[in-house]
């Protein structure tokens, strides 16, 4: 595609990098772009250096957070006993949006998947370990609800429970094959309750 000029090029290719966003949709995005008024385009740019370069993980759960620790982890009124285990921050705003656990999280940023040969040391497992010091009574492990996610899951209960910590597991409502992402809040908060020990 040499028929538009190198800068369009360029930004196109750097779209076609985002995940979900395929040439033609990289295209239709940069023409857009290009479409706009200068200083939108400026304070685009300027939120996403802006987000990449403030944001950070928070050194307690993993989460997103501008600020260290999290303002889940430095809030007093949170429960600290508690602690609901998931995959990826995002899965922090589908639980926050059910309104009705006052725990705190961990992310764990992956699954153990045997089939794509990722162990427990690609994801974030030993900071869950080295947060059990005796306050954590709980751990409620809501990965999603396919085999990787059940894998993990179980895998955390074996590691977990010999040190003396209730590992309960989301049960119901949400289908197998699911994504905790698209589930429902009537759903998530069903599924919170229902949790059963394993
Ligand atoms: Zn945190």
């Amino acid at each position: 595609m040499d028929f538009y000029p190198i800068a369009i090029e360029k930004l196109i290719e750097e779209f076609a990098k985002l995940p979900g966003i395929g040439y033609k949709t990289a295209q239709r995005l940069t023409l857009h772009v290009l479409n706009l008024p200068q200083d939108e385009v400026r304070d685009f740019a300027k939120a996403l250096v802006e987000a990449r370069g403030t944001i950070k993980y928070c050194s307690i759960c993993g989460n997103f957070t501008d600020k260290d620790p999290c303002s889940i982890c430095g809030n007093p009124n949170r429960d600290k006993s508690t602690v609901c285990v998931v995959e990826q921050p995002k899965d922090i705003m589908s639980m926050e949006k059910v309104r009705e656990f006052n725990g705190v999280y961990h992310v764990l940023h992956g699954t153990i998947s045997p089939m794509a040969g990722r162990g427990p040391e690609q994801i974030k497992l030993r900071e869950l370990i080295r947060r059990l010091n005796g306050e954590i009574k709980e751990i409620i492990v809501a990965t999603n609800p396919n085999i990787e996610g059940e894998a993990t899951a179980m895998y955390i209960s074996k590691i977990v429970k010999p040190l003396g910590v209730k590992v309960t597991r989301i049960a119901h409502g949400i289908p197998v094959g699911g994504d905790l992402d698209y589930a429902d809040e009537v759903t998530l908060s069903k599924a919170l309750e229902g949790r059963r020990e394993i």
